[in-house]
C-alpha cells in the first residue's frame, strides 16, 4: 500500500516524500478513501497511531480540491482538540502536507495573548485548528463564523469529555451549517461518546485501530514493583542508565509531577515538568528543551502530555500507574511512533496492583516484571482487596495514601 495507490494529489504526496512517509498506517489507509469520498466517519484511534495524518490528508486534498476564488477566503474546515498541545501539533501537521497547496491555516487556543490569532484570521484561513474555549471567545467577538465550515472534526472526543468541554462543544455544533462533513476520532468509545457520536456523524463509516494493535504492541513493557517511597531512588536508579538519553514520566498528579522533578534535579538530572498549573510558554519552552534534549527527562501528568509528540522517543515511564487503562495505552503511545523503538517501564507499588491487572486485561498480555532491582516491594498486597474496599470502577476518586517505605532488602520472587 502506497499514498499514491490512495489517489493522494500530486502536492501533498510531495510533502509526504519530504516528511519520510512512505507507506500509510493503518488508521490512514482506512479512513484516507472514506474521508475523501466524503462521508463521514467515526475513528476510534489513540495518538500516535498516525490519526493526525489520517484527517489532515483528505482535507487538504479535498479543499485543494475545491479551492474557491473568492478574493477573501473562508474557515472551510475546523479542527476541535483538547489541549493546546494538540491543536499546534496538529497546525504543525497542516503546515507540513500542505506546503505545496496554497491553503493558508491557523491554530487558535487559550492561555496567550489573542492578537496574533486575530491577526491570522483576518488574513484568512482555509482549515483552523482550535480548542473549545477560545474558539467561542473569538467567535463571540465576531472574529470568527463556523457557517461555511464544510469538514468538521471532532478530535480526542474522549478527552475533550473528560476536561468537562462537552457544553462549549455542543455550542460550537449548533454553530456549524448542518450539512458538512464530519470526522469523529475518540481513543475509547464508552456509552457518552457513541451517543455525542450519534449527534454530530450522519451514517458514519467506523474504522477501529483498537488498543493493544499496532502502537502498542511494537512497545517492549515491563514492570517493577516498588514501594511508593521507593519510586524516587528506583527511578534515579533507572535514570543511571546512560542508554537512556531522554525519558518522558508520567505521574497522576501535577503535584506529583513537581516533585519528581525537584527530587531528579537534587540528582543533577536535567527534568522540567509539564502540567495545567504551567503558563502556556512555560509549557512549550519545557517540550522544546526535552525535543532538542537539553532537558533529559520530562515528567507530565496525562492530561498535559495529550499533545507531547517527540520524534524517536524510546522511553515512558509510568511512575505511577494510571488508575484508567486506556490512559496506559496513550501513555505508552508516546514512544514506538510509527516504527520507531520504544521501551515503557511502569513503577507498580502495592496498591497499584489492581490497575496493573485492568491495564493487563485490556491489552491482552502481561507485562513481564523486572524481579532484580534495589528496591522490591516489601509489604505486598494481595490483588484481590476485600470486597468493601475495592476500589470503584473507571473514576478518579482519591486513593488512600499507600504506606511503609520499603527498605533496599532484596526479595527473593516479586508475586503479583
Ligand atoms: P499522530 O497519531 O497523528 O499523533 O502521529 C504519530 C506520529 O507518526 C507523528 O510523529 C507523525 O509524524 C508520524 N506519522 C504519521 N503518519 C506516518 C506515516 N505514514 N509514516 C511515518 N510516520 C508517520
Amino acid at each position: 500500500m502506497s499514498f499514491k495507490s490512495l489517489e493522494i494529489i500530486e502536492p501533498i504526496l510531495q510533502s509526504l516524500i519530504e516528511e519520510g512517509y512512505s507507506t500509510p498506517t493503518p488508521i490512514q489507509a482506512q479512513a484516507i478513501p472514506i474521508v475523501l469520498d466524503g462521508k463521514d466517519l467515526l475513528g476510534c484511534a489513540q495518538t500516535g497511531t498516525g490519526k493526525t495524518a489520517a484527517f489532515a490528508i483528505p482535507i487538504l486534498q479535498l479543499l485543494s480540491n475545491s479551492q474557491s476564488y473568492d478574493k477573501r477566503k473562508k474557515i472551510r474546515s475546523l479542527i476541535l482538540t483538547p489541549t493546546r498541545e494538540l491543536a499546534i501539533q496538529i497546525g504543525e501537521s497542516f503546515k507540513s502536507y500542505g506546503r505545496h497547496t496554497k491553503l493558508a491555516y491557523t491554530v487558535i487556543f487559550g492561555g496567550v495573548n489573542q492578537f496574533s490569532q486575530t491577526q491570522a484570521l483576518q488574513r484568512g484561513v482555509d482549515i483552523l485548528v482550535a480548542t473549545p474555549g477560545r474558539l467561542l471567545d473569538l467567535m463571540n467577538q465576531g472574529f470568527i463564523t463556523l457557517r461555511d465550515i464544510e469538514i468538521f472534526v471532532l478530535d480526542e472526543a474522549d478527552c475533550m469529555l473528560d476536561m468537562g468541554f462537552i457544553h462549549d462543544v455542543k455550542k460550537i455544533l449548533a454553530a456549524l451549517p448542518r450539512s458538512r462533513q464530519s470526522l469523529f476520532f475518540s481513543a475509547t468509545m464508552p456509552p457518552e461518546i457513541v451517543k455525542l457520536a450519534d449527534t454530530i456523524c450522519k451514517n458514519p463509516a467506523q474504522v477501529t485501530i483498537t488498543p493493544g494493535q499496532p502502537t502498542v504492541d511494537i512497545i517492549e513493557q515491563f514492570v517493577y514493583f516498588v514501594d511508593k517511597g521507593n519510586k524516587s531512588a528506583l527511578l534515579i536508579d533507572l535514570l543511571s542508565d546512560k542508554k537512556i538519553k531522554s525519558a518522558l514520566v508520567f505521574t497522576r498528579t501535577k503535584h506529583g509531577a513537581d516533585k519528581v522533578v525537584k527530587d531528579l534535579l537534587r540528582h543533577d538530572i536535567k527534568s522540567e515538568a509539564i502540567h495545567g498549573n504551567k503558563a502556556q510558554n512555560a509549557r512549550q519552552r519545557a517540550l522544546a528543551n526535552f525535543k532538542d534534549q537539553t532537558t533529559r527527562v520530562l515528567v507530565a501528568t496525562d492530561i498535559a502530555a495529550r499533545g507531547i509528540d517527540v520524534d524517536d522517543m524510546e522511553f515512558v515511564i509510568n511512575y505511577e500507574m494510571p488508575n484508567i487503562s486506556e490512559t496506559y495505552v496513550h501513555r505508552i503511545g508516546r514512544t514506538g511512533r510509527a516504527g520507531a523503538n520504544g521501551t515503557a517501564y511502569s513503577f507498580c507499588d502495592a496498591e497499584e496492583k489492581a490497575y496493573l491487572k485492568d491495564i493487563e486485561k485490556l491489552i491482552r498480555k502481561k507485562i513481564p516484571v523486572i524481579e532484580n532491582h534495589s528496591y522490591p516491594l516489601i509489604d505486598h498486597h494481595p490483588v484481590k482487596a476485600p470486597k468493601q474496599q475495592q476500589r470503584p470502577q473507571r473514576s478518579n476518586v482519591a486513593r488512600p495514601k499507600a504506606e511503609g517505605v520499603g527498605d533496599r532488602r532484596r526479595l527473593v520472587r516479586n508475586p503479583r
